[in-house]
């Protein structure tokens, strides 16, 4: 790769500092496969200097009034609003998200960011309450201290956005630790952010940078979204500290198709949810389970649907797909595919590597996939939708049932006996009749090996605190 332009400093303690790493990775835009920057690789020195930078500014920012805080925190949602279309062209640059999708991704982001104020506003930091004898207790919600939270590539800005919200109102400091796969947004948003010293640090670079952080002594609470490998790392580490970890990690989701729903709207709801951002959305669907009686037309429609995707709507939507991250997730998603069709599934769309430049994959559907096939068994973050068929919902739930992830599942149904099984899904938050909808106004905590720790609303606040009791004699 030839040597290109360097993005070679970390935000740390309010200014920008060149990084300690001598090792550096390039950021490559996935459309046209030319190298856009390089950054750091990252060290235990500089995730050092994060840290350090993080805790010297923990007891000023906790001791700042919260009216403060959320004065701050509002001034972030702003400045981050007001440069929706500039931090989109760059998500589309080091990602290849479509700009349209990637607005609409980094908006919601900045709805949470307000909801969570909201909930600052709500949440009971102090509560009261007589105990035993004559004894009155109190239990105050203090900040954990530096909270080190590491994204990945799919969402830079919205996944920042939906976790500091709480973490800072509450009263603790972050480092942010993007992926080194797309930190120029992430990088621009740091430039917008006016915050005291210290109180929101960025930390760039691969798991050379991770890992210290997560490993670092000086770190309350390792905050990590990524895969299921990375978190059992991330979670080990946090572990061996005794320190606490949220885990939000990778899945393989299930949507129910039932009958007696209208095929046609069946598959458009599920071409989005199988589609949109090309599949790389951790509650992206992955395996759909379409009852006989309407799955001859369901079939049709989303291979109708599919073909939409890939070559792009009448320019209202959906955009045209954008590419994978990298020749590696590329490489994953055809390899699962292939998998799938040597095991006998049938290929009704897409399923082939086109012709380069761009890590390009095509809307692809596959029917009759076994259950044992790596479509089914493990993440495939693709534009992919495999498909079975089942005789009845009580097949479709056993079949759902069948996998060690637990993030999201969707039921598409009219049938209220059929919808109230909700609960026998492996999930932490099930979709009835839409998907991804609901807001951020609710708890949250994936099943299984998708991750631990409950997150959104009132929860991400019990998740950035820790209770003191304090019992005072009457
Ligand atoms: P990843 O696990 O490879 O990386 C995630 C982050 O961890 C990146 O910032 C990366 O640099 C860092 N990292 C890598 N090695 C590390 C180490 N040894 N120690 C500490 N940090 C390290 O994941 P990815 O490929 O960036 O993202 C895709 C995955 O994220 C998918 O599995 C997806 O399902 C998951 N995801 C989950 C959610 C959720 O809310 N559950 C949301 C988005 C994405």
């Amino acid at each position: 790769m030839p040597a290109g332009p360097t993005l070679l400093k970390n935000f740390i303690g309010g200014e920008w500092v060149p990084a300690a790493a001598s090792a550096e990775v390039p950021v490559v835009d996935p459309r046209t496969e030319t190298l856009v920057v390089r950054v750091p690789a990252g060290s235990a020195e500089d995730a050092d200097a994060a840290v350090r930078a993080a805790r010297a500014a923990t007891s000023d920012w906790a001791a700042t009034p919260l009216r403060e805080r959320v004065r701050l925190v509002e001034r972030v949602a702003n400045a981050v609003e007001s440069h929706i279309a500039d931090l989109a062209k760059l998500e589309r640059r080091e990602m290849g998200k479509p700009l349209r999708e990637a607005e609409l991704f980094i908006r919601s982001g900045v709805q949470a960011l307000r909801s969570s104020i909201k909930h600052a506003h709500e949440y009971q930091f102090v509560e009261a309450h007589a105990g035993e004898g004559d004894t009155q207790i109190e239990v105050v919600r203090l900040p954990l201290g530096v909270v080190a939270l590491i994204v990945p590539w799919n969402f830079t800005v919205t996944n920042v956005l939906l976790a500091v919200g709480p973490l800072l109102l509450a009263g603790n400091t972050v480092v942010v630790k993007p992926s080194e796969k797309a930190p120029l947004s992430a990088v621009r948003m740091f430039e917008l952010l006016e915050l005291p010293r210290g109180v929101l640090n960025l930390l760039l670079g691969d798991g050379r940078a991770g890992e210290p952080l997560a490993a670092h002594p000086g770190v309350d609470l390792v905050h990590f979204t990524g895969s299921v490998k990375t978190g059992q790392t991330v979670g080990a580490l946090a572990a061996s500290n005794l320190h606490r970890a949220v885990l939000e990690l990778g899945g393989n989701d299930p949507a129910i198709v039932d009958a007696g729903v209208d095929p046609a709207w069946a598959a458009q709801q599920l071409a989005y949810a199988c589609f949109v951002n090309s599949g790389q959305i951790c509650t992206s669907v992955e395996r759909i389970y379409v009852h006989t009686e309407i799955a001859d037309a369901f079939i049709e429609a989303l291979v109708a649907q599919a073909e939409v995707y890939t070559k792009g709507g009448d320019g209202s939507e959906p955009s045209p797909l954008g590419p994978l991250v990298d020749a590696r997730q590329r490489q994953i998603v055809h390899r699962h595919v292939s998998d799938a069709v040597s095991r006998g599934a049938e290929l009704l769309a897409g399923g082939y590597l086109p012709d380069g430049p761009g890590f390009y994959y095509p809307a692809t559907v596959l029917l009759g996939v076994e259950d044992e096939a790596d479509l089914l068994q493990e993440e495939t973050f693709g534009p992919v939708a495999p498909i079975v068929v089942v005789r009845d919902f009580d097949e479709a739930i056993d079949r759902a049932q069948r996998s060690p992830f637990g993030l999201a599942a969707t039921i598409l149904s009219a049938d209220p006996r059929n919808i109230s099984r909700a609960q026998e899904l492996p999930a932490g938050i099930v979709w009835i009749n839409e998907w991804q909808g609901g807001g951020f106004d609710r708890t949250y905590e994936p099943a299984g090996i998708s991750g631990m720790g409950a997150t959104g609303g009132a929860a991400s606040y019990d998740a950035a605190t820790r209770p003191m009791t304090i019992v005072h004699a009457r």
